[in-house]
């Protein structure tokens, strides 16, 4: 007797370590799926969990007419006097599933630590200098886009967007591809932490054509803000290649994916209720529908518009043409700032429509890199990559070095690519490999420098061995 309650006992201290220790899922009793699949289970008395969906199987079940009478006709606590019918207590029952049949939670995933509380948004300039720890250069185009920032978000947050009616504070940005246009808002976005979806303009078409809808975008957005509907409304829109979808010239065709697609953008970018698809990008007779209003989400167009250059020389070359002050006509040609004199009318002749422009308030243009400034994104972001591979050479206890020259190297040949920061890691990939083969085969290495001469395929690298005194001192 003593031996079953001593049974007992342990049984229930099973059970209950069992239903207490939260790194294992709970599985549904009935159709034996797990909590991740199947959504919060419901805890019934005896430690035993069912899933939404089988609860309300039996709900409906139990609510079946027959059923229904079949349970008003016979008092149930009748069948515990007929002999030989016995109950069981769920109680009684040994705790659940046994340990080995269960399936250990996911960890979840660290959330990014949010430097910001976008609730009180800090001033322009602090948002700036944490854009700095990770942006090199485009200082005008840093400045600009933390002012507009702070700017929005003061508004969404004292709800006097309706008040005062000021136009929202989306933005285009122009420069050439690969001068950190995508990597400036991501970076503001993870900040911020708000939700941000980046698009790219060309695989969007006019409705009813082959593409993605226009409000697919915004569909993007929810599914990044973890299908939270109030978390999505003040997010941030990042679409890519704006310039894509510039008006086609001299074409008698409909154009589904440029004109079109800038009608259809209109009413995103001033603020309206969309119904999008809940974890789709289509619209089907399958997918939920929920409404997302747009009025608070911040939208940032992003593009190389090749091209406007030379529109910009023309208007400039004629103003200067004009009277006195006319000025020799290849003046502009190699200005390398040129695109920050860039004008409404300028964008509206290379093809965007004037109702499209006059929803983007802000306008700027970002630099393309030039040598040294690549050179800095190879060393100084938080996350530069020489940083990355120093870090990762660290862990087998060996020191990479880096020679100016190297870096310079590198940069040069960056810069032949015309592909902008986008080529640095490819090239230092080529030439690491070797390295990252070679280096943990022998322990006694302690140091690597990397020199311009084996960038340039002259020379190699020059190593030092464990315990010989390094070469910078
Ligand atoms: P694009 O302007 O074409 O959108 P990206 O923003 O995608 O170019 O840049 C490509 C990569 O180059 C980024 O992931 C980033 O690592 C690097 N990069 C580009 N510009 C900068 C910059 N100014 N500072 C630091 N890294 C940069």
């Amino acid at each position: 007797m003593e031996n079953q309650e001593e049974l007992k006992n342990t049984e229930n201290k099973a059970h209950t370590e069992n239903t207490e220790d939260n790194t294992y899922e709970k599985v549904c009793f009935m159709c034996r799926r797990t909590e991740s699949k199947t959504g919060k289970m419901i805890e019934l008395p005896g430690g035993m969990t069912i899933c939404p969906d089988c609860m309300q199987k039996s709900m409906d079940t139990m609510n079946r007419p027959e059923i229904k009478d079949m349970l008003n006709l016979q008092n149930l606590s009748n069948f515990q006097n007929i002999p030989n019918i016995s109950f069981i207590n769920l109680n009684d029952l040994p705790g659940g599933i046994p340990k080995q049949q269960q399936l250990k939670k996911k960890k979840q995933d660290k959330k990014p630590q949010k430097v910001f509380d976008i609730r009180q948004i800090p001033a322009p300039h602090k948002i700036k200098a944490s854009l700095d720890d990770y942006v090199v250069g485009q200082e005008h185009a840093k400045k600009v886009i933390s002012v507009a920032v702070y700017n929005h978000y003061k508004r969404v947050f004292t709800n006097t967007m309706d008040e005062i009616e000021i136009d929202k504070s989306n933005m285009l940005m122009i420069g050439p591809t690969g001068c950190g246009k995508t990597y400036l808002v991501k970076t503001l976005a993870r900040l911020l932490d708000v939700p941000l979806a980046i698009a790219d303009a060309t695989s969007l078409t006019e409705a009813g054509y082959i593409g993605d809808d226009i409000e697919s975008v915004i569909s993007k957005l929810l599914a990044a803000a973890d299908n939270d509907v109030e978390k999505a409304e003040r997010g941030i829109v990042f679409i890519d290649e704006i310039d894509k979808i510039a008006k086609k010239k001299n074409t008698n065709q409909r154009d589904v994916s440029g004109e079109s697609v800038q009608q259809g953008m209109l009413k995103l970018l001033e603020g309206s209720e969309v119904e999008v698809p809940v974890g789709a990008s289509s619209k089907n007779a399958m997918v939920p529908m929920t409404t997302v209003n747009t009025k608070n989400i911040l939208f940032i167009c992003g593009g190389a518009f090749p091209g406007l250059e030379e529109i910009m020389k023309e208007r400039l070359n004629k103003q200067a043409a004009i009277g006195f002050q006319s000025d020799l006509k290849d003046k502009y040609d190699k200005d390398p700032d040129l695109l920050s004199r860039v004008t409404l009318e300028d964008i509206r002749k290379f093809g965007m429509i004037p109702e499209f422009i006059g929803r983007l308030p802000v306008v700027f243009a970002l630099q393309s890199l030039s040598k040294e400034m690549l050179v800095k994104i190879l060393k100084e972001p938080k996350n530069a990559i020489i940083k990355q591979y120093q870090k990762l050479l660290e862990l087998d206890e060996v020191k990479l070095d880096f020679e100016d020259g190297a870096l310079e190297a590198i940069a040069e040949k960056a810069m032949e690519r015309k592909t902008g920061a986008r080529a640095l890691r490819a090239i230092i990939e080529e030439f690491m490999l070797d390295i990252m083969y070679e280096i943990p085969k022998d322990d006694s290495i302690g140091q690597v420098l990397i020199t311009r001469d084996y960038i340039e395929h002259t020379g190699g690298p020059v190593i030092t061995m464990r315990g010989t005194p390094s070469l910078e001192g």
